[in-house]
């Protein structure tokens, strides 16, 4: 296994990378770090998504850093060709995330904006310009970007630059630099106008091809494989929805760094979900406790990187999710073959940019399985989802429950209004209580009060100092108690309210937080009325069952 230490870097980009949460090289980077920074020119084909631009930019600012080879003359001493506005501004701000401790000035050049700004940073020196090539040219007539300074030559995503029309501009661009410069071209296809325009401007390339090795018959994984495409900015937001349509019983949701992991740690914890989160920073002891939790079913969301989440095997593991598509299409098999398992249902969903689009065209290829493409749920969607789990939640209650205690409610309310309004109020209540795993902490708020709320006196019931931690919705110390059902036997928070309710003179508002994990629950009471609820649950059963009751202990934190 290749590090980023292996390859030589310099320290200062070691840092960069490690500040950026990159755990190791991807394959491309990998087998293009070396020969670049040995001087060899490149011809590599790599999808997109594989991680190209560190593997051109590390060498690159490596090459061209302040105490290298003095400066040549005027100019850059590095330039990048890219095919669209974006890519330049994108490039140009990762080469600048990569050569920050180094002080290498980049310059995005691209046209649609006025070109006087460009001419100002120009004139005041840069040492790499990432441009696309039309606006390049533009600067080359003015002469205000001067090619014979020129070390390096890349360019990226060469065949969208061909498809764009740009041919003759890269000609005249490549003509124009200096004899003895380095020339690296990546493309993510390699038709014959590419090999051509290689044969002419490179000399002796080292060439990489990202091996597509088959997967061995009947190791293609069973699994439902979906994807989404998403723009970075929605992809938050499309996780969170997405889990909440999915509620996969245990997931992980592979990350490409560090970084993303804590952010989407953050996030999904921010969302009600239990996340969390395993890459290398995290020391090995806390590693293993999460991987304990996952597979004891107290932890339903790991968010992780590849590096971490190696060896990882789970039996209970429903949900892979690729917050980002891997950076090779053999990765994306490594991640899916987590789950569906032995004949088990598995799943697996992957988030891809619109501009990632190839890459999961390459997964499709390489594991010979289609990814359907889906719309991520709407707000409606999920809404019509909710209602139509509330309806049938409430049939299965109807068919099933004891409803006896529920009579004498009903009847006293059927006094003051319509049946039929009684009847809405109750089915918002219970449509409002099962929502989103954020409202499952409110439960206690919509369960019906029981008419006995009106004679307690709630503020003289509790006070007692010490014990518990205080929750939003209980004033006093609280305990929390561990059932050991869970949603596994259909458990939900209402059913947990009513039988506390029911059983112990404790009212629905007297319910702190309720977690539904797959084979326990978790429900936070008042401390001093801890052991009255724990024995009176005792004597019940919840969902036909009768589950263990006791205090929460602290492996279940
Ligand atoms: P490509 O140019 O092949 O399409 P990019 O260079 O744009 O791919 O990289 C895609 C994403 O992967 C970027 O968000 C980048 O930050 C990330 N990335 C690149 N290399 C690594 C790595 N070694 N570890 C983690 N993430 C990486
Ligand atoms: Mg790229």
């Amino acid at each position: 296994m290749t590090t980023f230490a292996d390859l030589d870097l310099r320290p200062e980009l070691l840092r960069a990378l490690t500040g950026l949460g990159y755990e190791e090289p991807t394959p491309i980077q990998a087998e293009a770090i070396g020969p670049l920074l040995a001087g060899r020119d490149l011809l590599g084909q790599a999808a997109t998504g594989t991680g190209k631009t560190a593997a051109f930019a590390l060498p690159l600012l490596q090459r061209i850093a302040p105490d290298g080879s003095a400066p040549t003359g005027r100019g850059p001493r590095g330039l990048v060709l890219v095919p669209t506005r974006e890519l330049a501004m994108q490039v140009s701000e990762a080469i600048h995330k990569y050569g920050r401790e180094l002080g290498t000035r980049v310059l995005p050049v691209y046209g649609g904006t006025p070109i006087v700004r460009q001419l100002k940073a120009l004139q005041r020196g840069v040492d790499v310009v990432v441009a696309t090539p039309g606006r390049a040219l533009d600067h080359i007539s003015r002469g205000s970007l001067v090619l014979g300074g020129l070390d390096v030559v890349i360019l990226d995503e060469a065949d969208e630059m061909l498809d764009m029309g740009f041919a003759e501009d890269i000609e005249t661009i490549l003509d124009g630099a200096g004899e003895d410069r380095q020339t690296v071209l990546f493309s993510a296809t390699m038709p014959s106008r590419i090999a051509a325009l290689a044969k002419r401007h490179l000399t002796d390339p080292v060439k990489i091809e990202l091996a597509r090795e088959k997967p061995a018959e009947g190791e293609a994984p069973k699994v439902r494989q979906t994807a989404y495409i998403v723009n970075r900015a929605h992809k938050p937001a499309a996780l969170t929805r997405v889990l909440d349509h999915e509620e996969p019983t245990a997931a992980i949701v592979f990350c490409r760094t560090r970084a993303e992991v804590d952010e989407v740690t953050v996030t999904l914890n921010g969302r009600g979900y239990r996340a969390e989160a395993l890459h290398g920073g995290i020391d090995q002891e806390q590693r293993s406790r999460v991987v304990e939790r996952l597979k004891s079913g107290a932890t339903e969301l790991v968010v992780a990187t590849d590096v971490a989440a190696r060896g990882l095997d789970v039996d209970t593991l429903t949900h892979v999710v690729n917050y980002d598509v891997p950076a090779a299409p053999e990765a994306y098999v490594h991640r899916i073959g987590r789950v569906g398992r032995a004949g088990r249902e598995g799943v697996a969903i992957t988030f891809a940019q619109p501009r990632e689009h190839r890459m999961l065209k390459a997964i499709e290829r390489l594991t010979r399985q289609k990814i359907a493409i889906e719309q991520v749920p709407t707000v409606a969607d999920l809404k019509a989802r909710r209602l139509e789990l509330t309806r049938a939640s409430l049939r299965e209650s109807i068919l099933e429950d004891d409803l006896g205690q529920m009579r004498t409610v009903v009847e006293g309310l059927a006094e003051e209004f319509d049946l039929m309004d009684v009847a809405l109020a109750a089915v918002k209540l219970a449509h409002d209580a099962s929502g989103s795993t954020a409202d499952e902490e409110d439960i206690p708020q919509a369960a019906p009060p029981k008419p006995r709320d009106r004679d307690r006196d709630r503020g003289s019931a509790r006070g007692k100092p010490g014990g518990g931690k205080p929750h939003r919705g209980l004033d006093g110390p609280t305990t929390r108690l561990f059932v050991g059902a869970g949603r596994a036997a259909h458990v939900r928070p209402q059913d947990l309210v009513g039988a506390i309710t029911g059983e112990s003179p404790l009212s629905g508002r007297e319910i702190g937080s309720i977690q539904i994990h797959d084979r326990f629950s978790l429900v936070e009471v008042p401390e001093d009325s801890a052991d009255l609820v724990v024995t009176a649950l005792r004597r019940t059963t919840i969902k036909g069952r009768k589950p263990q009751i006791r205090r929460e202990t602290a492996r279940h934190r």
